[in-house]
């Protein structure tokens, strides 16, 4: 384990841990100190169940952390007094946009092809300039993304994995955009409750799959508008099935609980998982 480093495994309890997420959890222990966080914001995905799984399927696996374990559920006040902190920055508009209405606006002939980010579509920016003010029950809350690199006075977001990594602002506004900090009925979002707790826990080193590389431009705009320190990141290989595609909560035939009741023990996960 490197000295000083301390990392986190974040798990949503919403499905059964797999082997994406042992080898993501063996990942975070080796690389440091790993703390456990439970990401369990979607009040309406999120099952005690999953949650208890979670604890017997890890220490199952060998691996140990510090009690108490953060909950993000208890937490929204906090994630509530951010987004209030960005609010107050003037970073942040209210949107009633559906699906379909950023669908639509998109097609629109003087809009090029739709670009795909970190969330989805890159939204077209139809509320932007709403002011807070406006609110309506059912909005959600965006970044202003052009707004707050116009207050960063800094055009560069940079953050280290394995060396370093450099987005300017024009590829951020191009290809990520206004994400949404506040989802209906949340009062928060992943990216708001990921960075506001990775600093909380003094997480020095990030370690997550691959699919959230991107994701990361987010949490380094939103670490430098918060006045959070960046971690080091650690974006790992994912784990595929045998067609290639990537594991997901729903493949329940790699589910740890699957195959510890056919007989694997903890060393032959870290086998399947190619550790
Ligand atoms: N809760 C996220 C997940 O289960 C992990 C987020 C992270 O590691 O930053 O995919």
């Amino acid at each position: 384990m490197a000295g000083g480093t301390v990392t986190r495994f974040a798990p949503s309890p919403t499905g059964l841990l797999h082997l994406g997420h042992a080898y993501s959890a063996l990942v975070a222990a080796e690389a440091g100190h790993m703390l456990l966080r439970i990401e369990d914001i979607d009040g309406d995905r999120c099952k005690p169940e999953f949650e208890a799984a979670i604890y017997d399927d890890l220490r199952w696996l060998g691996l140990d952390w510090p009690e108490p374990v953060m909950r993000q559920s208890d937490r929204l006040g906090i994630y509530a007094n951010a987004l209030d902190h960005l609010a107050g920055l003037g970073v942040t508009y209210p949107c009633s946009c559906t699906r379909g209405d950023i669908k639509a606006a998109l097609s629109a002939p003087q809009e090029g092809a739709p670009i795909h980010g970190p969330d989805g579509l890159v939204y077209p920016g139809t509320c932007r300039g709403r002011r807070m003010a406006s609110i309506q029950p059912g909005d959600v809350i965006r970044l202003d993304a052009e707004r707050a690199f116009d207050l960063l006075g800094d055009n560069m977001l940079n953050f280290r994995d394995n060396g370093p990594h450099v987005l300017n602002r024009d590829a951020f506004l191009r290809g990520i955009g206004d994400v949404v900090l506040a989802r209906k009925g949340m009062g928060t979002s992943y990216h708001l409750s990921v960075v506001v707790d990775d600093a909380a826990q003094a997480i020095t080193l990030v370690t997550r799959g691959l699919d959230l590389f991107d994701s990361t431009w987010i949490h380094v705009l939103l670490q430098r508008l918060l006045d959070l320190q960046t971690p080091e990141y650690l974006h790992h290989r994912l784990i595929r099935d045998e067609a290639g595609k990537r594991l997901a909560k729903r493949d329940d035939a790699r589910s740890l609980r699957e195959l510890r009741g056919q007989g694997a023990s903890p060393a032959d996960i870290r086998t399947l998982v190619g550790l």
